[in-house]
Protein backbone atom coordinates (compact mmCIF):
# COMPACT_ATOMS: atom_id res chain seq x y z
CA UNK A 1 0.00 0.00 0.00
CA UNK A 2 1.51 3.36 -0.63
CA UNK A 3 1.06 5.62 2.31
CA UNK A 4 0.40 8.89 0.93
CA UNK A 5 -2.52 7.93 -1.56
CA UNK A 6 -3.93 4.60 0.22
CA UNK A 7 -3.63 3.25 -3.34
CA UNK A 8 -2.26 -0.80 -3.61
CA UNK A 9 0.22 -2.04 -4.76
CA UNK A 10 -2.02 -3.52 -7.31
CA UNK A 11 -0.45 -5.97 -9.99
CA UNK A 12 -3.11 -7.68 -11.00
CA UNK A 13 -2.89 -9.29 -14.75
CA UNK A 14 -6.74 -7.87 -15.60
CA UNK A 15 -8.93 -5.91 -15.18
CA UNK A 16 -5.65 -4.24 -13.95
CA UNK A 17 -4.60 -0.66 -12.47
CA UNK A 18 -5.90 2.16 -13.46
CA UNK A 19 -3.99 5.60 -13.46
CA UNK A 20 -5.14 7.44 -10.20
CA UNK A 21 -5.40 10.82 -12.58
CA UNK A 22 -8.05 9.20 -14.53
CA UNK A 23 -9.90 8.05 -11.65
CA UNK A 24 -9.93 11.00 -10.13
CA UNK A 25 -11.01 12.62 -13.26
CA UNK A 26 -13.95 10.34 -13.44
CA UNK A 27 -14.94 11.01 -10.16
CA UNK A 28 -15.05 15.06 -10.53
CA UNK A 29 -17.21 14.25 -13.32
CA UNK A 30 -19.10 11.34 -12.62
CA UNK A 31 -22.34 13.00 -11.08
CA UNK A 32 -22.61 15.90 -13.59
CA UNK A 33 -21.02 15.56 -16.46
CA UNK A 34 -20.04 18.47 -18.65
CA UNK A 35 -22.92 20.38 -17.01
CA UNK A 36 -25.18 18.09 -18.38
CA UNK A 37 -26.93 17.55 -15.04
CA UNK A 38 -26.25 13.70 -15.32
CA UNK A 39 -23.42 11.39 -15.95
CA UNK A 40 -22.08 10.12 -18.70
CA UNK A 41 -23.81 6.59 -17.54
CA UNK A 42 -27.32 7.91 -17.78
CA UNK A 43 -27.23 9.91 -21.26
CA UNK A 44 -28.24 9.01 -24.66
CA UNK A 45 -25.76 7.45 -26.57
CA UNK A 46 -27.05 9.78 -29.67
CA UNK A 47 -26.36 12.94 -27.02
CA UNK A 48 -23.62 15.83 -28.33
CA UNK A 49 -21.77 15.22 -25.33
CA UNK A 50 -21.39 11.14 -25.77
CA UNK A 51 -20.90 11.80 -29.50
CA UNK A 52 -17.75 14.19 -28.54
CA UNK A 53 -16.56 11.68 -25.66
CA UNK A 54 -16.64 8.49 -28.40
CA UNK A 55 -15.28 10.52 -31.39
CA UNK A 56 -12.30 11.92 -29.31
CA UNK A 57 -11.59 8.48 -28.20
CA UNK A 58 -11.23 7.34 -31.53
CA UNK A 59 -9.28 10.12 -33.02
CA UNK A 60 -6.61 10.08 -29.68
CA UNK A 61 -6.32 6.63 -30.60
CA UNK A 62 -5.72 6.80 -34.09
CA UNK A 63 -2.89 9.84 -33.52
CA UNK A 64 -1.39 7.67 -30.45
CA UNK A 65 -1.24 4.63 -31.72
CA UNK A 66 -0.31 6.76 -35.59
CA UNK A 67 -3.22 4.25 -36.74
CA UNK A 68 -2.93 5.23 -41.07
CA UNK A 69 -6.17 6.49 -42.42
CA UNK A 70 -7.15 2.77 -44.39
CA UNK A 71 -7.73 1.48 -41.03
CA UNK A 72 -11.44 1.58 -38.99
CA UNK A 73 -11.25 1.85 -35.06
CA UNK A 74 -14.42 0.28 -33.89
CA UNK A 75 -15.24 -0.27 -30.01
CA UNK A 76 -16.97 -3.72 -29.60
CA UNK A 77 -18.78 -5.65 -26.67
CA UNK A 78 -18.07 -9.51 -26.01
CA UNK A 79 -14.40 -9.31 -24.99
CA UNK A 80 -11.13 -10.36 -26.94
CA UNK A 81 -12.78 -13.85 -26.56
CA UNK A 82 -15.46 -13.03 -28.78
CA UNK A 83 -13.17 -12.02 -31.51
CA UNK A 84 -11.71 -15.41 -31.43
CA UNK A 85 -14.71 -16.27 -32.78
CA UNK A 86 -15.79 -13.18 -35.33
CA UNK A 87 -12.19 -13.65 -36.93
CA UNK A 88 -13.12 -17.07 -38.27
CA UNK A 89 -17.00 -16.25 -38.91
CA UNK A 90 -15.48 -13.14 -41.08
CA UNK A 91 -12.75 -13.94 -42.73
CA UNK A 92 -12.75 -17.77 -43.12
CA UNK A 93 -14.40 -19.79 -45.50
CA UNK A 94 -15.40 -23.64 -45.29
CA UNK A 95 -11.76 -25.92 -45.89
CA UNK A 96 -10.02 -22.51 -45.89
CA UNK A 97 -6.89 -22.40 -43.99
CA UNK A 98 -5.51 -19.79 -41.44
CA UNK A 99 -2.23 -20.08 -39.93
CA UNK A 100 -2.37 -20.11 -36.15
CA UNK A 101 1.04 -19.17 -33.80
CA UNK A 102 0.54 -20.50 -30.55
CA UNK A 103 1.92 -19.24 -27.91
CA UNK A 104 0.10 -19.66 -24.73
CA UNK A 105 -3.37 -20.21 -23.56
CA UNK A 106 -4.91 -17.55 -25.01
CA UNK A 107 -3.75 -18.40 -28.86
CA UNK A 108 -5.07 -21.89 -28.22
CA UNK A 109 -8.05 -20.50 -27.37
CA UNK A 110 -8.34 -18.42 -30.55
CA UNK A 111 -7.43 -21.44 -33.01
CA UNK A 112 -10.61 -23.77 -30.86
CA UNK A 113 -12.86 -21.05 -32.45
CA UNK A 114 -11.22 -20.58 -36.04
CA UNK A 115 -11.68 -24.90 -36.04
CA UNK A 116 -15.56 -24.12 -36.09
CA UNK A 117 -15.44 -22.36 -39.48
CA UNK A 118 -12.14 -23.33 -41.68
CA UNK A 119 -9.21 -25.78 -41.49
CA UNK A 120 -6.94 -23.72 -39.09
CA UNK A 121 -3.32 -25.06 -39.23
CA UNK A 122 -1.14 -24.62 -35.84
CA UNK A 123 1.98 -23.25 -37.98
CA UNK A 124 4.16 -22.95 -34.93
CA UNK A 125 3.97 -23.63 -31.18
CA UNK A 126 5.98 -23.39 -27.95
CA UNK A 127 3.55 -25.64 -25.79
CA UNK A 128 6.11 -28.53 -25.52
CA UNK A 129 8.53 -25.54 -23.72
CA UNK A 130 5.60 -24.66 -21.84
CA UNK A 131 5.27 -21.61 -23.64
CA UNK A 132 8.61 -20.17 -22.08
CA UNK A 133 9.17 -18.45 -25.55
CA UNK A 134 8.37 -17.05 -28.76
CA UNK A 135 9.06 -18.88 -31.71
CA UNK A 136 11.85 -17.01 -33.74
CA UNK A 137 10.30 -15.07 -36.51
CA UNK A 138 12.97 -16.35 -39.04
CA UNK A 139 11.65 -20.21 -38.62
CA UNK A 140 7.95 -19.87 -39.40
CA UNK A 141 6.75 -20.89 -42.20
CA UNK A 142 3.45 -19.48 -43.60
CA UNK A 143 0.51 -21.18 -46.10
CA UNK A 144 1.02 -19.77 -49.32
CA UNK A 145 -3.14 -19.98 -49.22
CA UNK A 146 -3.59 -18.84 -45.34
CA UNK A 147 -6.91 -16.54 -45.26
CA UNK A 148 -4.57 -14.16 -42.27
CA UNK A 149 -1.84 -15.40 -39.82
CA UNK A 150 -3.14 -15.17 -36.03
CA UNK A 151 -0.47 -14.29 -33.60
CA UNK A 152 -0.87 -13.19 -29.89
CA UNK A 153 1.49 -10.51 -29.41
CA UNK A 154 2.33 -10.85 -25.37
CA UNK A 155 1.30 -13.74 -23.49
CA UNK A 156 -0.49 -12.33 -20.34
CA UNK A 157 -0.21 -16.04 -18.26
CA UNK A 158 3.26 -17.64 -19.77
CA UNK A 159 4.84 -13.83 -19.24
CA UNK A 160 6.58 -13.67 -23.14
CA UNK A 161 6.19 -11.20 -25.59
CA UNK A 162 6.98 -10.79 -29.18
CA UNK A 163 9.85 -8.29 -29.85
CA UNK A 164 9.60 -8.56 -33.89
CA UNK A 165 6.84 -9.37 -35.81
CA UNK A 166 6.64 -11.65 -38.85
CA UNK A 167 6.43 -10.45 -42.50
CA UNK A 168 3.34 -12.33 -44.06
CA UNK A 169 1.78 -12.12 -47.13
CA UNK A 170 -1.79 -13.28 -45.68
CA UNK A 171 -3.29 -10.54 -43.23
CA UNK A 172 -1.66 -10.51 -39.95
CA UNK A 173 -4.18 -10.70 -36.81
CA UNK A 174 -3.07 -9.85 -33.08
CA UNK A 175 -4.46 -10.74 -30.20
CA UNK A 176 -2.81 -7.42 -28.55
CA UNK A 177 -5.38 -7.76 -25.22
CA UNK A 178 -2.06 -7.35 -22.91
CA UNK A 179 0.79 -4.92 -24.53
CA UNK A 180 -1.63 -2.47 -26.45
CA UNK A 181 -0.14 1.09 -26.24
CA UNK A 182 2.44 0.00 -24.17
CA UNK A 183 5.09 0.83 -27.19
CA UNK A 184 4.79 2.59 -30.65
CA UNK A 185 3.78 -0.48 -33.26
CA UNK A 186 4.29 -0.34 -37.20
CA UNK A 187 0.05 -0.96 -37.31
CA UNK A 188 0.59 -0.65 -41.18
CA UNK A 189 2.27 -4.24 -40.97
CA UNK A 190 -1.17 -5.85 -39.40
CA UNK A 191 -4.26 -6.48 -41.36
CA UNK A 192 -6.37 -6.19 -37.90
CA UNK A 193 -5.22 -5.76 -33.87
CA UNK A 194 -7.85 -6.13 -31.38
CA UNK A 195 -7.76 -5.59 -27.50
CA UNK A 196 -10.10 -6.38 -24.30
CA UNK A 197 -9.67 -2.72 -22.78
CA UNK A 198 -9.18 -4.25 -19.07
CA UNK A 199 -5.44 -5.04 -18.96
CA UNK A 200 -4.10 -1.16 -20.74
CA UNK A 201 -6.55 0.77 -22.20
CA UNK A 202 -9.68 0.69 -19.49
CA UNK A 203 -12.41 -0.88 -17.40
CA UNK A 204 -13.50 -3.84 -19.20
CA UNK A 205 -16.38 -3.93 -20.89
CA UNK A 206 -14.61 -2.82 -24.18
CA UNK A 207 -12.68 -4.68 -26.98
CA UNK A 208 -10.69 -2.66 -29.89
CA UNK A 209 -10.75 -3.59 -32.68
CA UNK A 210 -8.20 -1.84 -35.62
CA UNK A 211 -9.25 -3.30 -38.91
CA UNK A 212 -7.84 -2.58 -42.70
CA UNK A 213 -10.83 -1.45 -44.85
CA UNK A 214 -10.15 -3.93 -47.55
CA UNK A 215 -10.26 -6.87 -45.43
CA UNK A 216 -14.16 -6.06 -45.03
CA UNK A 217 -14.79 -5.79 -48.60
CA UNK A 218 -13.94 -9.81 -48.41
CA UNK A 219 -15.72 -10.68 -45.21
CA UNK A 220 -18.33 -13.08 -45.24
CA UNK A 221 -21.88 -12.15 -45.55
CA UNK A 222 -24.00 -14.95 -44.59
CA UNK A 223 -22.93 -14.03 -40.54
CA UNK A 224 -25.54 -12.74 -37.41
CA UNK A 225 -25.54 -9.00 -38.30
CA UNK A 226 -23.96 -8.19 -34.31
CA UNK A 227 -21.15 -10.05 -35.13
CA UNK A 228 -20.31 -8.92 -38.84
CA UNK A 229 -17.41 -6.29 -38.74
CA UNK A 230 -18.79 -3.95 -41.26
CA UNK A 231 -21.98 -3.36 -39.07
CA UNK A 232 -19.77 -1.85 -36.87
CA UNK A 233 -17.60 0.06 -39.21
CA UNK A 234 -21.06 1.25 -41.41
CA UNK A 235 -22.42 2.68 -38.10
CA UNK A 236 -19.34 4.26 -35.86
CA UNK A 237 -19.60 1.31 -33.28
CA UNK A 238 -22.97 3.11 -32.73
CA UNK A 239 -25.14 0.30 -34.51
CA UNK A 240 -26.41 -0.53 -30.97
CA UNK A 241 -26.07 1.17 -27.72
CA UNK A 242 -21.84 0.98 -26.73
CA UNK A 243 -20.66 0.60 -23.37
CA UNK A 244 -20.86 3.90 -23.06
CA UNK A 245 -18.92 4.54 -19.68
CA UNK A 246 -16.38 1.96 -21.00
CA UNK A 247 -15.69 4.19 -23.86
CA UNK A 248 -15.95 7.20 -22.08
CA UNK A 249 -13.03 6.08 -19.29
CA UNK A 250 -10.84 4.71 -22.20
CA UNK A 251 -11.18 8.48 -23.60
CA UNK A 252 -9.74 9.38 -20.12
CA UNK A 253 -7.21 6.50 -20.51
CA UNK A 254 -5.69 7.74 -23.89
CA UNK A 255 -5.43 11.30 -22.51
CA UNK A 256 -3.61 10.07 -19.76
CA UNK A 257 -1.27 8.33 -22.21
CA UNK A 258 -1.26 11.93 -24.48
CA UNK A 259 0.08 13.89 -21.02
CA UNK A 260 3.00 11.02 -19.92
CA UNK A 261 4.65 12.07 -23.21
CA UNK A 262 3.56 9.32 -25.85
CA UNK A 263 4.24 5.83 -26.57
CA UNK A 264 8.19 6.18 -26.73
CA UNK A 265 7.96 7.25 -23.03
CA UNK A 266 5.54 4.98 -22.07
CA UNK A 267 7.83 2.33 -23.44
CA UNK A 268 10.91 3.53 -21.59
CA UNK A 269 8.99 3.50 -18.42
CA UNK A 270 7.72 0.25 -18.78
CA UNK A 271 11.09 -0.70 -19.43
CA UNK A 272 12.39 1.02 -16.48
CA UNK A 273 9.59 -0.82 -14.17
CA UNK A 274 10.34 -4.37 -15.33
CA UNK A 275 14.15 -4.33 -15.42
CA UNK A 276 13.66 -3.22 -11.33
CA UNK A 277 12.14 -6.85 -11.24
CA UNK A 278 14.14 -9.01 -13.81
CA UNK A 279 16.98 -7.75 -12.08
CA UNK A 280 16.02 -8.76 -8.62
CA UNK A 281 15.13 -12.28 -10.41
CA UNK A 282 18.90 -12.18 -12.08
CA UNK A 283 20.81 -11.26 -9.37
CA UNK A 284 19.38 -13.55 -6.74
CA UNK A 285 21.60 -16.91 -7.53
CA UNK A 286 18.65 -18.50 -8.57
CA UNK A 287 16.71 -18.16 -5.22
CA UNK A 288 14.15 -16.57 -8.15
CA UNK A 289 13.54 -18.12 -11.35
CA UNK A 290 12.05 -16.23 -14.59
CA UNK A 291 10.07 -18.12 -16.40
CA UNK A 292 10.48 -16.40 -19.63
CA UNK A 293 13.42 -17.10 -21.40
CA UNK A 294 15.59 -13.59 -21.57
CA UNK A 295 14.92 -13.12 -25.37
CA UNK A 296 11.25 -13.53 -25.18
CA UNK A 297 10.33 -11.79 -21.41
CA UNK A 298 7.55 -9.72 -21.74
CA UNK A 299 7.60 -6.05 -20.44
CA UNK A 300 3.95 -6.64 -19.33
CA UNK A 301 4.09 -9.97 -17.26
CA UNK A 302 6.67 -10.66 -15.41
CA UNK A 303 6.83 -14.72 -14.69
CA UNK A 304 8.93 -16.06 -11.80
CA UNK A 305 8.93 -18.92 -9.08
CA UNK A 306 10.86 -19.18 -5.84
CA UNK A 307 12.88 -22.15 -6.34
CA UNK A 308 12.24 -23.72 -3.05
CA UNK A 309 8.43 -24.55 -3.19
CA UNK A 310 7.39 -23.68 0.34
CA UNK A 311 9.12 -20.51 0.24
CA UNK A 312 7.05 -19.62 -2.43
CA UNK A 313 3.83 -19.68 -0.50
CA UNK A 314 5.46 -17.91 2.12
CA UNK A 315 6.81 -14.89 -0.43
CA UNK A 316 3.05 -15.01 -1.32
CA UNK A 317 1.66 -14.60 1.96
CA UNK A 318 4.14 -11.92 3.39
CA UNK A 319 3.83 -10.28 -0.17
CA UNK A 320 -0.15 -10.44 0.36
CA UNK A 321 0.52 -9.29 4.23
CA UNK A 322 2.67 -6.26 3.09
CA UNK A 323 -0.01 -4.72 0.50
CA UNK A 324 0.86 -6.65 -2.57
CA UNK A 325 -1.85 -7.79 -4.74
CA UNK A 326 -2.19 -9.62 -7.65
CA UNK A 327 1.01 -11.63 -7.55
CA UNK A 328 -0.39 -15.36 -7.93
CA UNK A 329 0.55 -16.58 -11.22
CA UNK A 330 -2.35 -18.04 -13.22
CA UNK A 331 -3.98 -20.92 -11.62
CA UNK A 332 -2.77 -22.91 -15.30
CA UNK A 333 0.88 -21.96 -14.53
CA UNK A 334 1.46 -21.13 -10.58
CA UNK A 335 4.15 -19.47 -9.46
CA UNK A 336 4.33 -16.02 -8.84
CA UNK A 337 3.28 -13.26 -11.62
CA UNK A 338 3.50 -9.29 -11.45
CA UNK A 339 1.92 -7.47 -14.32
CA UNK A 340 3.02 -4.16 -14.69
CA UNK A 341 0.86 -2.58 -17.33
CA UNK A 342 1.51 1.04 -18.14
CA UNK A 343 -0.90 2.43 -15.75
CA UNK A 344 1.29 0.19 -12.71
CA UNK A 345 3.43 3.26 -11.36
CA UNK A 346 7.43 2.94 -11.62
CA UNK A 347 7.50 3.38 -7.14
CA UNK A 348 4.75 0.30 -7.07
CA UNK A 349 7.54 -1.81 -9.34
CA UNK A 350 10.20 -0.24 -7.07
CA UNK A 351 8.50 -1.68 -4.34
CA UNK A 352 8.11 -5.30 -5.27
CA UNK A 353 12.15 -5.32 -5.95
CA UNK A 354 12.81 -3.98 -2.92
CA UNK A 355 10.55 -6.67 -1.11
CA UNK A 356 12.00 -9.55 -3.23
CA UNK A 357 15.52 -8.86 -2.08
CA UNK A 358 14.75 -8.28 1.53
CA UNK A 359 12.79 -11.35 1.44
CA UNK A 360 15.86 -13.51 -0.39
CA UNK A 361 18.08 -12.15 2.31
CA UNK A 362 15.95 -13.31 4.90
CA UNK A 363 15.19 -16.67 3.59
CA UNK A 364 19.11 -17.34 2.43
C1 LIG B 1 -7.19 -11.20 -21.11
C2 LIG B 1 -6.87 -11.70 -22.47
C3 LIG B 1 -7.86 -12.24 -23.31
C4 LIG B 1 -9.30 -12.40 -22.88
O1 LIG B 1 -9.93 -11.20 -22.87
P1 LIG B 1 -11.50 -11.08 -22.52
O2 LIG B 1 -11.71 -9.63 -22.73
O3 LIG B 1 -11.68 -11.56 -21.13
O4 LIG B 1 -12.23 -11.93 -23.49
C5 LIG B 1 -7.49 -12.63 -24.58
N1 LIG B 1 -6.22 -12.52 -25.01
C6 LIG B 1 -5.24 -12.03 -24.22
C7 LIG B 1 -3.85 -11.94 -24.74
C8 LIG B 1 -5.54 -11.61 -22.93
O5 LIG B 1 -4.57 -11.12 -22.14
Amino acid sequence: MNQTNQRAYNFNAGPSALPLEVLEAAQQQLVNFNNSGMSIMEMSHRSADFEAVHNGAIDRLRKLFAIPENYEILFLQGGASLQFSMIPMNFLQAGQKADYVLTGAWSEKALKEAKLFGEPVAIATTKDNNYKNIPAVSDLVFNDDAAYVHITSNNTIFGTQWKQFPETNAPLIADMSSDILSKPVDVSKFGMIYAGAQKNLGPSGVTVVIIRKDLLEKANTNIPTMLKYSTHTDNNSLYNTPPTFGIYMLGEVLKWVEAQGGLEKIEANNEAKAKLIYDAIDHSNGFYTGHATEDSRSLMNITFRVADEELEKQFLAEAKAAGFVGLNGHRSVGGCRASTYNAVPYETCKALADFMIAFQAKHS
